[in-house]
């Protein structure tokens, strides 16, 4: 059945497609700032509860961190987790909040919210970089105790189907409305490799982008009909488009499925290997649905930003055991990749995160982080021998490869004599995300065990183009010629050192980009799990040959409009 709506449509309002499919529902209007909380007034007689609350979130929270410090051998984290206990302790807060309590009458939550924040302000005051460096262990318990205080849980329930409407959204947000039931998102800001899309994308919610001042123009509860396909949505629309809507939606769902066997080669029986983009539990479903062969890329970053804080080594441990139980073949863990786009909370600001802090020029400065996490990783690749490979994020100098390799020979040692079994072969890999890597990339690879091209990040640095900024989304073109260009380099540079390269970013997963990529010699794509059937389709109905051709001729060419034309006229030519 062919339906669609368009410009003439009654109430619709078009915007960018970034996950195709087709939802309808009742739209919920997302707050955006929801770590701030605003003042709630409260009644005489609620004064004593309110305290009462407090006292009880306090104990808990003791009790949790001394649970965490328990099953922790590291003793620096256990001395920075009895700091946060001082700290919770400290009679000044307790002060401080039942002052707000009583003689403001306001809000346990708004209490602590207003205490934290103010304790905060004075350390980013201070200059000193050692207490900046724990503001963001200061908002993690001012977040946790806001969340234990609070009466209602932070989390606002949704109705079913819901179509998400904000300006933007964490993908930990996404992923918990996605469990309560959303269907759907629409959203203001964003660019299509911003986090939430990718997210949107791997959980199959239809997603569009650039909707302007939607939020303005939608209210909750408004009746929603989302097209991803055809990039817009009906507000409130007629039973007629509604019907037809909801018998295309029919049609659609069959469809999607993939119905392809564990044979991954060309035509011409050229082996290649497509696997699965993963960084949340709740997309391990779609892995195996899609028949990914492994996890090339599991980021790693929504235990540090989820509601709850999991970044202690038992939690992190049932994390990476969940992606190894769950999915056959081998898992590539990242690092943390913490900073440009991927931190809710940063301790201060940079004029330019995405060339900042970032990555692992984050994770040599923070040690216990990284030893927390390599712990975790390592006694899990032990645990699994021959599965787990490591990947480091924003790598841009050489000298930052010795220095990782430092900490993990480190800390392998330190596992070893505890009597905790490692894997001596543990692959270690580095992101190709900055050009100075592809550009050097003989040098890189040659101390590495594989090199894994992260063409989100490359393409925004290449193209000098902030991903997830909708002002200059065009310009966001990660097949342009230029960054294959800067692709086909890192193959030559990895081939010379004999290291093999992936690639994980967005590009793996575009039909045009997966082809050029396969042509320019890669044959391990990692892409969100759904986009697998598609490149399965197209990379095994083609000959090596027909991939080499295309890639030699995009290379040369001038724009990424000239190859998406010559893309079209090859897949006619070669189908
Ligand atoms: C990339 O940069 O292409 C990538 C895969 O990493 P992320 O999207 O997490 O920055
Ligand atoms: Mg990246």
């Amino acid at each position: 059945m062919s339906v669609s709506f368009d410009e003439n449509t009654e109430n619709f309002i078009k915007a960018r497609s970034a996950a195709g499919g087709i939802s309808i529902g009742p739209a919920v209007v997302i707050k955006t700032d929801s770590k701030k909380i605003s003042p709630t007034a409260i009644s005489e007689e609620e004064i004593e509860s309110n305290k009462e609350k407090f006292c009880a979130a306090r104990d808990l929270l003791i009790h949790e961190l001394q649970k965490m410090r328990g099953g922790l051998q590291d003793k620096s984290t256990s001395e920075i987790i009895e700091a946060q206990q001082q700290i919770i302790k400290d009679p000044e807060i307790e002060k401080s909040v039942f002052e707000i309590i009583e003689k403001k009458s306001l809000s346990v939550d708004f209490a602590v919210y207003e205490t934290f924040s103010y304790f905060i302000e004075q350390l980013k005051e201070s200059g000193s970089e050692l207490f900046r460096q724990r503001i963001i262990d200061l908002e993690n318990i001012r977040d946790q105790y806001v969340s234990k205080v609070c009466d209602h849980d932070v989390e606002v329930s949704i109705p079913d189907n819901a179509i998400l409407i904000g300006s933007k959204i964490s993908p930990t947000e996404l992923v918990s409305f996605y469990e309560q039931g959303a269907s759907g998102l629409v959203l203001e800001k964003g660019g299509i490799t911003s986090h939430a899309v990718i997210i949107a994308k791997s959980l199959g919610i239809p997603c569009l982008i650039n909707a302007e001042k939607i939020t303005k123009k939608i209210k909750s509860g408004d009746s929603i009909i989302l097209d991803g396909n055809e990039g817009g949505i009906v507000v409130n629309p007629s039973e007629k488009i509604l019907n037809d809507y909801a018998e295309k939606i029919k049609g659609v769902k069959v469809s999607v499925r993939s119905d392809h066997t564990n044979e991954f080669e060309t035509m011409d029986g050229y082996p290649f290997k497509l696997m699965a983009n993963v960084e949340f539990e709740a997309e391990l479903p779609r892995v195996a649905e899609n028949n990914a062969q492994g996890i090339g890329l599991l980021r790693t970053e929504s235990l540090l930003f989820g509601k709850k804080l999991r970044k202690d080594i038992e939690d992190q441990e049932a994390f990476y055991t969940a992606m190894l139980e769950n999915v056959s073949g081998p898992v590539t863990i990242r690092l943390f990749d913490i900073g440009g786009d991927k931190n809710a909370r940063r301790p201060y600001k940079e004029a330019n995160p995405f060339l900042g802090w970032r990555g692992i020029r984050l994770l040599l400065d923070e040690k216990n982080l990284l030893r927390s996490q390599l712990k975790a990783i390592l006694t899990i690749a032990g645990k699994y021998p021959g599965r787990v490979k490591l990947l480091v994020p924003m790598v841009s100098v050489v000298n930052e490869i010795d220095l990782i390799r430092g900490e993990i020979e480190k800390m392998q040692g330190t596992l070893l004599s505890s009597g905790i079994p490692i894997d001596e072969d543990l692959p270690i890999g580095i992101m190709v995300e900055v050009p100075s890597v592809a550009l050097s990339s003989f040098h890189f690879a040659k101390k590495v065990d594989f090199l894994s091209i992260g063409s989100n990040d490359l393409t925004q640095y290449t193209l000098a183009v902030d991903r997830g900024n909708e002002k200059i989304h065009n310009l966001f073109q990660h097949y342009h010629p230029s960054v294959l260009k800067l692709i086909s380099m890192t193959v030559k540079g990895a081939k010379k050192a004999d290291v093999n390269v992936s690639v994980c970013g967005e590009l793996a997963g575009d039909e045009v980009g997966a082809a050029c990529l396969m042509g320019l010699g890669i044959n391990e794509l990692s892409m969100v799990p759904n986009s697998l059937p598609e490149i399965y389709d197209l990379l095994s109905s083609r000959n090596r040959n027909n991939l080499v051709e295309l890639a030699n001729k995009a290379v040369d060419l001038s724009s990424s409009e000239e190859l998406e034309e010559l893309f079209r006229e090859w897949k006619d030519q070669t189908a």
